[in-house]
C-alpha cells in the first residue's frame, strides 16, 4: 500500500474548491484523501459532523487541517446541500445508500439515491461558481439486463432494465439507474455540466474503520465465509484507488463527457475463489459458492475502452486485493474464519 501514499507528503500546489457528498463513506473518503493530496480544498459533506469518532479518518489526512471542512447534509432534507456547495467549481455526489435486504427499499434506498441527487444537483443550480458535477453512479445501471448479445461486451451506451430490477426486487441497481436517469435529465433541463462515472465492485484499503457493506463482505469471504459473495455471481472488480483517480480525471479533463464505465476484470465466482485460493494460500477462501439466481446471470464483460482512451490505466485484481488485505491487518481486523478459532 505504501506505493499509494507516495508524494502525498510533498508540497502541493493548491488548486480549486470542490465537495464530496458522503465524504465519510468508503469510496469518498478515497476520493477526500486523492483531492487533498492533489491540492484542492475539500467541503464535505456528513449527516453528523459532531461524530468525530466516525469522522477520524478524514482529519487524519494529509493537508486535512489545513484543507478541509466538513458541514452537514441529509440527501432527504430539501436544500440541505445549499451551503455545501455554494462557491465550490466541482461537486462529487458519491452519498447514496449502499445496502443489501430492505424491508421497505422506497425509504431505504430508492428515495435517498433518487430524490437525494435532484436535491443535490437543485443545491447545485443555485452555485453560480458550479463548473462540473461528477456523480458516482454504478456499473449495477449498465448491467441489470436480460436482453443483450453476450459477445458484445456492456459499455457505456447500455441501460439495466427498470422492469427487470424491479421484477427481481435487485433494489439497489434499480435505484442507481434511475438516480442516473434522473440525474441526466436535469442536467440537460438545466444546462448543467455533469459527468456520471460507473465503478463495479470495489476493492481496495478502506479509510473508515467501520466497514461499508461491501467492504464487510469482502472480509467475510476472506474469512471464508461465502454467503454474501454468492449472491453476486458474474462481477466486475476495481481497486478504490482507480476508482478516486477516475472522478478526479474527469472532473479535471476538459474533453471528459457522459458516462464513465470504471471497471478492471470480470471474473466469474470461482475464478475469483481460485485466483484468492492460489494467491494467499494460508487464508480460508472457500473453493466454491452456492449457485443461487445469480449464477444464471448471463455472461458479459466490460468494455471500458471510453476510459483508457483519456489515458486511464487500471490496476490488477492482485493489487486490489493484497491492499484491502494489507489495510484490514493494519485496522486490526482478525482473517481468521470464526470456525477456526479455538
Ligand atoms: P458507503 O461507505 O456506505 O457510503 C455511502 C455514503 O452515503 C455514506 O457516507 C453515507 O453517509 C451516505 N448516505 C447514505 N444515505 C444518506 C443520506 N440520507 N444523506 C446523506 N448521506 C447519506 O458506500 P460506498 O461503497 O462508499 O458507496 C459510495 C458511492 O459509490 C455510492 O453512490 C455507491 O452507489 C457507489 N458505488 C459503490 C460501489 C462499491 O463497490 N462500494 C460500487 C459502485 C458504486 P453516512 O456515513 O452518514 O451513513
Amino acid at each position: 500500500m505504501e506505493h499509494l501514499n507516495k508524494g502525498i507528503a510533498q508540497k502541493v500546489a493548491i488548486k480549486g474548491h470542490v465537495c464530496v457528498t458522503g465524504a465519510s463513506g468508503y469510496v469518498a473518503s478515497w476520493l477526500v484523501k486523492r483531492l487533498l493530496s492533489s491540492g484542492y480544498c475539500v467541503k464535505g459533506t456528513v449527516r453528523d459532523p459532531g461524530n468525530y469518532k466516525k469522522l477520524e479518518h478524514l482529519w487524519q489526512l494529509e493537508g486535512a487541517e489545513e484543507r478541509l471542512q466538513l458541514v452537514k447534509a441529509d440527501l432527504m432534507e430539501e436544500g440541505s446541500f445549499d451551503e455545501a456547495v455554494m462557491g465550490c467549481e466541482g461537486v462529487f455526489h458519491t452519498a447514496s445508500p449502499v445496502l443489501g435486504a430492505n424491508t421497505d427499499p422506497k425509504a431505504e434506498i430508492l428515495d435517498p439515491a433518487i430524490k437525494g441527487t435532484l436535491n443535490v444537483l437543485r443545491s447545485c443550480k443555485k452555485n453560480p461558481y458550479l463548473k462540473r458535477v461528477v456523480l458516482t453512479s454504478s456499473s449495477a445501471a449498465v448491467r441489470a439486463r436480460d436482453n443483450f448479445d453476450p459477445k458484445i461486451p456492456l459499455d457505456e451506451s447500455s441501460w439495466s432494465c427498470v422492469d427487470l430490477c424491479e421484477r427481481l426486487k435487485i433494489w439497489y441497481a434499480l435505484a442507481k439507474t434511475l438516480a442516473e436517469r434522473s440525474a441526466w435529465e436535469f442536467a440537460k433541463e438545466n444546462d448543467m455540466d455533469l459527468v456520471t462515472v460507473l465503478p463495479s465492485f470495489v476493492i481496495g484499503p478502506s479509510l473508515p474503520r467501520d466497514l461499508c457493506s461491501t467492504a464487510s463482505d469482502v472480509l467475510a469471504l476472506l474469512k471464508g465465509d461465502s454467503e454474501n459473495f454468492s449472491c453476486h455471481g458474474r462481477m466486475g472488480y476495481v481497486h478504490i484507488d482507480d476508482v478516486a483517480r477516475c472522478h478526479i480525471l474527469v472532473y479535471e479533463d476538459a474533453t471528459a463527457r457522459g458516462r464513465y464505465l470504471c471497471s478492471s476484470t470480470v471474473l466469474e465466482n470461482h475464478e475469483l475463489a481460485s485466483l484468492l485460493g492460489e494467491r494467499y494460500p494460508l487464508l480460508p477462501i472457500p473453493k466454491r459458492f452456492e449457485s443461487g439466481w445469480s449464477s444464471r446471470r448471463s455472461y458479459y464483460e466490460f468494455n471500458t475502452i471510453k476510459l483508457r482512451s483519456l489515458g486511464f490505466k487500471f490496476k490488477s485484481v492482485e493489487e486490489m486485493f493484497d491492499d484491502c488485505i494489507a489495510s484490514l491487518k493494519e485496522q486490526g481486523h482478525s482473517l481468521k474464519s470464526e470456525a477456526s478459532l479455538p
